[in-house]
């Protein structure tokens, strides 16, 4: 049981932060009960998942009625593609995730998952549907083991050891002083950036969720990590609905349709060779970041 010794107001402003951040923290939604600014509709059903596919209908958001985000998305994401959404700073990419695990309604428009529109479903049965791996895991003060297992109440050991190695993190654990056993967190171990993320991806993996939500890391994180990190996310993405959220460009080639959103509007979508045969603003922003890393 926790107890809450911090202001309510505090928790607040940490819901906020927590939401921008797209951090899957439900533990946060039973603190507060529930997102302030969503609620269940009274006769809400559990989301009922088949195939995972994800629509935005027509879909229009902002975060105040002055300044239109999202201006009129149609995106349809058939069950089991990955579809990645890349566009300049500020485009509204990771406004269209939130959307999603409906940290906010939209103000025009419907999103649904296979048929159901997230406003008639229950939350709960919505944030268990849908795994998030964050640009920035975070991780409690707790065992490693303890970590992992926030993805799913009751997880035996064998199941996290089995997450833990299909996250290519297991050895990392077992040359740990305590091995599953070691706290870890703010007053424990710190763990690297791409430690963190694997931890996030083990966390997701035993939650085993049928529609992912990929928050693209930002964070610097040396080449070879980043590839190996890929490689995780892309076996874990087989056999689910997909939709990464690109901050930059070098992880979206494999993606099976990549949406240019400028503005607030899709202006392109393509696989990345035929976005780039269009000459098009994608083909600009990868010459653009091809220059860059060179
Ligand atoms: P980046 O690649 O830089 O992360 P993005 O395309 O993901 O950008 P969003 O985070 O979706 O962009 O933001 C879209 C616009 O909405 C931005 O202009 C941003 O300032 C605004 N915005 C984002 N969050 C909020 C908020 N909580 N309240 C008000 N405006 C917001």
């Amino acid at each position: 049981m926790i107890q809450i010794t911090m202001p309510l107001n505090f928790l607040g402003t940490v819901y906020r932060e927590i939401r921008q951040a797209l951090v899957d923290m439900a533990e946060m939604f039973d603190l507060l009960d529930q997102p302030p600014d969503v609620s269940d509709a009274p006769d809400a059903a559990d989301l009922t998942v088949g195939k995972g596919e994800v629509c935005f209908e027509q879909v229009e958001f902002g975060y105040d009625a002055a300044r239109p985000i999202l201006k009129g998305i149609n995106l349809t994401v058939a069950g089991g593609e990955t579809v990645a959404i890349v566009g300049p700073s500020g485009s509204g990419k990771s406004t269209i995730g939130r959307l999603l695990f409906r940290f906010y309604d939209v103000t025009g428009g419907a999103i649904r998952i296979d048929g159901q529109d997230l406003r008639e479903v229950t939350q709960s049965s919505l944030h268990g549907a849908i795994g998030v791996v964050p640009q920035d895991t975070v991780l409690f003060n707790d065992t490693i083991a303890y970590n992992i297992a926030y993805g799913r109440e009751g997880a035996s050991r064998e199941e996290i050891e089995a997450a833990a190695k299909a996250a290519r993190i297991h050895d990392f654990i077992l040359s740990l002083p305590e091995g599953y056993d070691t706290a870890v967190g703010e007053r424990g171990l710190k763990l690297s950036g791409g430690e963190k993320q694997r931890v996030g991806i083990a966390r997701t993996l035993l939650k085993n969720p049928p529609i992912l939500l990929l928050d693209e890391a930002t964070s610097a994180l040396d080449t070879q990590t980043e590839q190996s990190i890929q490689d995780s996310l892309r076996q874990m993405g087989k056999g689910r609905t997909v939709l990464t959220i690109a901050h930059r460009l070098s992880t979206v080639v494999d993606a099976d349709r990549i949406i240019v959103l400028e503005d607030g509007h899709i202006v392109e979508e393509g696989s990345h060779d035929g976005l780039l045969a269009q000459n098009g603003r994608y083909a600009a922003m990868w010459a653009r970041q091809s220059v860059e890393v060179e």
